[in-house]
């Protein structure tokens, strides 16, 4: 496989752009490689700067659960820009996006929309500080809230529950607002509410980890959690930034049954432009200017480009599309335990409707400890560069989840399953 093209870019890349990439996973570290520049995409198909064609399996991190270049966003986007890009100003575009999510997510009375899921989570951490007068925030090692100063910490030893930040930068100040507990162990949330009566705003979670690989939580643990929260007045807001519109239309909340009082958007709900949201119950999304005395705002929020792929993305996301979603995606999962197995390779995987992972250790994983400890990485890294090389492009990581869109193909699955068998012989 030639690469010349991307590395010539990448190399150029680096003299004007921070690491050459404008986000760090893209940088292909955890695999040993350059990243390869993406010249375009058709469906669930992408082609680099090289020509070399793969079947596509990142979707740009979430939101292409339409596939890349669809025709009715592209039909969207076009009508929309004639009319011009930006006002900062409101627009129908905005109500209708937001009836869409409230239809779809009832626990969403209220919602503001933003431009990323950083400034989502940012926002609705904001809000529950303000609605409850508190200042701490529980957070799950492994779960991802995007680069936010207050959820980028993620370690912190078994002897101190209080935050360590993951990042240089962070002032200890915010980094110990930030409580730390264990995914799937309602004990470490329960000693943590203990510890701390009446200081926890809020307990925040994705309802299903799709950022430490995808970890399958526990329904009595997801359940423990709203008791914990409605018993302490704790807002529970659960980030479906990635879950939202991906593993059920309702997202995570709509499979489990369960009933956040805040949630977070992005990804999916932009259809691959710059979107993010955070709703919830109306007394407390009341609390957002100008309604209210908690401060978010955004020139660019709502904008109509983004609105208009958002709708166009979730109009055509009925029902069925996701029953025929999570059919595709149990065949493909099925078929990479196989093959895996037929290798003689261990493998666990998991699969919530257009969302899936899996991790190459025997043992169940239940939290963060146990993905970082078991799975095999180096296997991993070896496993991702031959599936590049038979043409299937995943994410680069072996923490990170895979994205099935309605573009693929019963072909493309057929490819990447023979792929499989090809690829995991040679580990
Ligand atoms: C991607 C992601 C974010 C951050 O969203 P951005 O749009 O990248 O800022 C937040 N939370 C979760 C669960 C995510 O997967």
């Amino acid at each position: 496989m030639l690469t010349s093209q991307s590395l010539a870019l990448f190399q150029r890349a680096q003299e004007s752009i921070t690491g050459g990439v404008n986000s760090p996973v893209r940088a292909f570290r955890a695999v040993g490689l350059t990243p390869l520049f993406i010249q375009r995409g058709a469906g669930s198909h992408i082609w680099d700067a090289d020509g070399n064609e793969y079947i596509d399996y990142v979707g740009s991190w979430g939101p292409l659960i339409l596939g890349h270049a669809h025709p009715a966003i592209l039909a969207a986007l076009r009508e929309t820009m004639a009319g011009g890009t930006s006002f900062g100003a409101p627009t129908e575009r905005e109500v209708v996006l937001a009836e869409l999510v409230k239809e779809a997510v009832p626990s969403v009375e209220l919602v503001r929309f933003v431009n990323s899921g950083n400034e989502a989570t940012q926002g609705a951490l904001r809000v529950a500080r303000g609605f409850t007068g508190r200042a701490k925030v529980v957070k799950f090692e492994g779960c991802y809230h995007g680069s936010v100063d207050a959820l980028l910490i993620k370690a912190g030893s078994g002897a101190t529950t209080l935050g360590v930040p993951d990042s240089a930068g962070v002032p200890a100040a915010v980094a110990e607002t930030t409580l730390l507990a264990r995914f799937n162990d309602l004990g470490s949330v329960l000693e943590l509410v203990e510890q701390h009566p009446g200081e926890i705003a809020a307990i925040l979670i994705e309802p299903i980890p799709g950022n430490m690989g995808v970890v399958v939580p526990e329904l009595a643990f997801l359940r423990g959690l709203r008791e914990i929260c409605d018993r302490e007045a704790i807002l529970l807001i659960f980030d479906e930034v990635m879950t939202g519109f991906r593993v059920a239309r309702g997202g995570a909340q709509a499979l489990f049954g369960i009933s956040p009082d805040l949630t977070t958007f992005g990804k999916v709900i932009g259809g691959g432009l710059p979107v993010g949201a955070y709703g919830g119950r109306r007394d407390v999304m009341s609390l957002v200017a100008p309604s209210g005395p908690v401060y978010q705002a955004g020139t660019l929020s709502g904008n109509p480009l983004a609105m208009a792929a958002g709708i166009a993305t979730l109009r055509a996301l009925t029902e069925d599309v996701f029953a025929e979603l999570g059919r595709n995606a149990q065949r493909l999962m099925e078929a990479w335990a196989a093959a895996a197995k037929a290798a003689g390779i261990a493998i666990q995987t998991a699969q919530f409707g257009a969302m899936m992972g899996f991790f190459f250790t025997e043992r169940p994983i239940r939290d963060y400890a146990d993905a970082t400890s078991h799975n095999d990485t180096r296997r991993f890294a070896a496993f991702f560069r031959g599936m590049l090389e038979a043409g299937v492009y995943l994410a680069p990581s072996a923490f990170e989840a895979m994205f099935l869109s309605t573009a693929h193909s019963e072909r493309d699955l057929d490819q990447t399953i023979a792929a499989l068998g090809k690829v995991f012989a040679t580990l």
